[in-house]
C-alpha cells in the first residue's frame, strides 16, 4: 500500500478543460471515493493516476514519488473497470493467477494468492469453472480477485459495481468493505452513487465539472458540506434549500425566506444584509400539529418512501420536504407546524458555506 498525491492537475481536450487544477492527498491505507455526477471527471483522474491518460499539467506522486514518468505498469496499480473482460476460455482460478504468472511467480505463491482471493471472495468453490458458468456477481468478484492477488501499490476501482443488481451490489459492497479491513490497501474508487461514497469511503471527495468541491470523511461531507452543491449532492431525500436574508425585528433575529420567517433563537447571524441561503435536511424537520410553532406550513403530497413517509408541503411560497415516520397521519391540505432540530441549520452565502 502507498499514499498518493495529486498536485494541481489540469486536463484539456481540445478546448474543453476536463480537470482544473485538482489536488488530493490519501493517506497509505485509505479508502478513497471520488465522487461526482455524469462528466464531472472522475474517470479521467482515475486514468492519469494510473498512468494511461497524460495530464496537461501539475504531478501525481505515489509513496512521495512523481510518477509523471512511469507506465501504468511500472506504477505498480492494479485497475477493475465498469466494463471488466475476464479471459473466457480460461478457468476462474487462471484468470486469477494470470496477471502474478506473467509477473514470474513461483507455481506455490500464485496458488497460495488465488486461495487467499477466492476465500476473501467468497468464490472458492467455482475456481475451476470457466468465466461463462459464473453469475454476474461472481464474474464482478473474480475481476476484483484479479486485482486483489496482485497486491499492488494502489487499487483504481471505476465504478466496478455498476452492472450489478441492487441486491448483490449490497453485497459486494459489504465484502469490500470487509476486504478492505483486512488488507488495509490503498483505494480510489469512482461512483456517481452516493450511498455506495457514504458507505465506502474513508474520505469522500466530491467533484463537479473538473473541480473538486470537497475532500472530507463521509460524516463531514453530510453534516458540514462546504457549499450547496455538496448540500444537495449528498443526502436523500434532498436537502431544502431556501433563499432569503436576515432581518431584525423586534430586537430579534429572524431569517426571511419567501412567504416566511424564521426565528434564529441563540443563534448569531452570520451575515446581515445581502442574500444567503439555508438548508435543512428532511429529517432535521419535525411536524406537529397547527399552533405549535410559528413556523406553519400546509401539506401538499404524502409520499411512501418504505421505511417511512416524505411529506411535501408549502412553507410560505417555498415546497418543502420533511420526513416523517410511517404512521403519519397528516394528510394533505393539513395545516402543520414545523419544528427545526436545534444547530441543524446550514448557512450558505453565494453557494458557499457560512
Ligand atoms: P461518468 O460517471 O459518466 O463515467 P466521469 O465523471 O467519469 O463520468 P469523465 O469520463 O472523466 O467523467 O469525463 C469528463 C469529461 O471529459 C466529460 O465531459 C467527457 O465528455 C470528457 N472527455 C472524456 N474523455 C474525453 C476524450 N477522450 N475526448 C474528449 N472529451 C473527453
Amino acid at each position: 500500500m502507498a499514499s498518493l498525491v495529486v498536485e494541481k492537475v489540469t486536463k484539456r481536450f481540445g478546448k474543453f478543460t476536463a480537470l482544473s487544477e485538482v489536488s488530493v492527498h490519501i493517506d497509505h491505507g485509505t479508502f478513497c471515493v471520488l465522487l461526482g455526477p455524469s462528466g464531472c471527471g472522475k474517470s479521467t483522474l482515475l486514468n492519469i493516476i494510473a498512468g494511461l491518460l497524460p495530464q496537461d499539467e501539475g504531478k501525481v506522486f505515489v509513496d512521495g514519488e512523481v510518477v509523471d514518468h512511469l507506465s501504468p505498469r511500472d506504477r505498480d496499480v492494479a485497475m477493475v473497470f465498469q466494463s471488466y473482460a475476464l479471459y473466457p476460455h480460461m478457468t476462474v482460478a487462471d484468470n486469477l493467477g494470470f496477471g502474478l504468472k506473467m509477473r514470474g511467480f513461483s507455481k506455490p505463491l500464485i496458488r497460495e494468492r488465488i486461495m487467499e482471493a477466492a476465500h476473501m471472495l467468497g468464490i472458492q468453490d467455482v475456481l475451476e469453472r470457466k468465466p461463462r458458468e459464473l453469475s454476474g456477481g461472481q464474474r464482478q468478484r473474480v475481476a476484483m480477485g484479479r486485482a486483489l492477488v496482485r497486491r499492488p501499490k494502489l487499487f483504481l476501482f471505476d465504478e466496478p459495481l455498476s452492472n450489478l443488481d441492487a441486491r448483490l451490489r449490497a453485497n459486494v459492497r459489504l465484502e469490500l468493505k470487509r476486504i478492505h479491513r483486512q488488507i488495509k490497501g490503498t483505494v480510489i474508487y469512482v461512483t456517481h452513487d452516493q450511498v455506495e461514497a457514504m458507505t465506502l469511503g474513508d474520505v469522500v471527495v466530491v467533484m463537479n465539472a473538473g473541480k473538486i468541491h470537497q475532500t472530507d470523511p463521509p460524516e463531514v461531507i453530510y453534516n458540514r458540506p462546504t457549499d450547496t452543491f455538496v448540500a444537495t449532492f449528498i443526502g436523500s431525500p434532498e436537502i431544502n434549500i431556501f433563499k432569503g436574508g436576515i432581518v431584525i425585528k423586534n430586537e430579534r433575529f429572524y431569517f426571511q425566506g419567501k412567504g416566511f420567517s424564521l426565528e434564529l433563537g441563540e443563534a448569531q447571524p452570520l451575515a446581515l444584509g445581502g442574500e444567503i441561503e439555508i438548508g435543512i435536511r428532511p429529517e432535521d424537520m419535525e411536524l406537529l400539529p397547527p399552533g405549535k410553532t410559528p413556523l406553519e406550513a400546509k401539506v401538499d403530497l404524502v409520499s411512501n418512501i418504505g421505511s417511512g413517509m416524505l411529506v411535501h408541503a408549502l412553507l410560505g411560497e417555498e415546497p418543502v420536504n420533511i420526513s416523517a415516520l410511517k404512521d403519519t397521519t397528516f394528510q394533505p391540505g393539513d395545516k402543520v407546524s414545523l419544528a427545526i432540530a436545534p444547530g441543524r441549520v446550514h448557512w450558505f452565502q453565494n453557494g458557499k458555506r457560512l
